[in-house]
């Protein structure tokens, strides 16, 4: 299922002294399976852009097409695009309402008309994923979960839905550690087995850098930059020009590499500072 993004612009209040033009003539293809991450500073159009993709915003020009259908025409219904695109909001845990876990999660697959065996199966496949043990979990109130659990909940009901495309809108702010860790991980976990498209929008260049395979850059409601995070990692001027930065393990390498270190460039993860640090010492030794 892929994502074809055309001449893209959107502009909030047209006509007034408000007018604003969120995304200013946006083009970008993404594959399906892809993990693509969204970055960009505050009011760069990220969000604007992703509301496209699920249809909760009609652009001014430009349209979307998601496996060769305009999802940008008026014909198309809303509930249509749903089932193909899945949208977890920033904090999703404030939408949580049902008195029990498994209700929530089956409040999606419900308006889908699914038959309730059905619903039950893909409750349970939900939560698997996220990581919450049904039995233990389903009659349980969403309130007195953590703040990570909570947001594991919300998650699994947008996955619930079975969407082929996978849309986050920075799932790890405001999270503990553990929390951040067990949310990249399940995420990383859907893209995997269930070969989901992926496209996360995030503010932690440490979280992308772990998980994208795809970075994309919005400034002023541009894609300026698009590309592998090793080619994207490298733009440091152009980031810290829109106020972004690499992950710090990645400055940290270059100035290991200034003091004369045979240390790579492209270390973006701790995990690949760790690796390549101990054959750099080992090979001292
Ligand atoms: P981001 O998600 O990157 O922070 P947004 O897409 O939210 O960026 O915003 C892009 C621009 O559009 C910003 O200048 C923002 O102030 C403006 N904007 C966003 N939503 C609205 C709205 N509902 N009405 C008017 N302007 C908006």
């Amino acid at each position: 299922m892929s994502i074809k993004i055309e001449n893209l612009t959107h502009i909030y209040m047209q006509g007034t002294p408000f007018e604003k033009k969120a995304l200013d003539n946006v083009s970008i293809e993404i594959n399906e399976g892809e993990f693509v991450a969204l970055i960009g500073h505050t009011g760069s159009g990220k969000s604007t852009l992703i509301q496209h993709i699920n249809g909760l915003l009609k652009p001014n020009s430009g349209k979307i097409l998601i496996d060769g259908l305009n999802i940008t025409s008026k014909e198309v219904k809303l509930s249509s695009i749903r089932k193909m695109v899945g949208l977890v909001f920033q904090y999703p845990e404030y939408q949580l309402f049902e008195e029990t876990i498994e209700k929530d999660i089956a409040f999606g697959p419900k308006n889908l008309g699914l038959k309730d065996n059905e619903i039950t199966d893909r409750i349970k496949r939900a939560m698997k994923i996220v990581g919450l043990d049904y039995d233990e979990y389903k009659d349980k109130s969403p309130f007195e979960l953590s703040g990570g659990q909570k947001r594991r909940v919300a998650i699994a009901g947008v996955v619930a839905m079975e969407p082929k495309i996978l849309i986050l809108d920075e799932p790890t702010a405001g999270l503990d550690p553990k929390g951040r860790d067990d949310i990249l991980c399940n995420i990383a976990n859907l893209h995997k087995e269930y070969n989901m498209t992926v496209i996360l929008v995030s503010h932690s260049m440490e979280d992308v850098a772990k998980l994208a395979d795809r970075i994309l850059v919005m400034h002023k409601g541009k894609c300026i930059l698009d590309g592998k995070p090793s080619v994207i990692f490298n733009e440091i001027d152009t980031l810290e020009n829109v106020g972004l930065a690499v992950p710090q393990v990645t400055y940290l390498a270059r100035k290991l590499k200034e003091k004369g270190f045979n240390i790579s460039e492209e270390i973006f993860t701790i995990n690949q500072a760790k690796k390549e640090l101990l054959s750099i010492f080992k090979t001292k030794i």
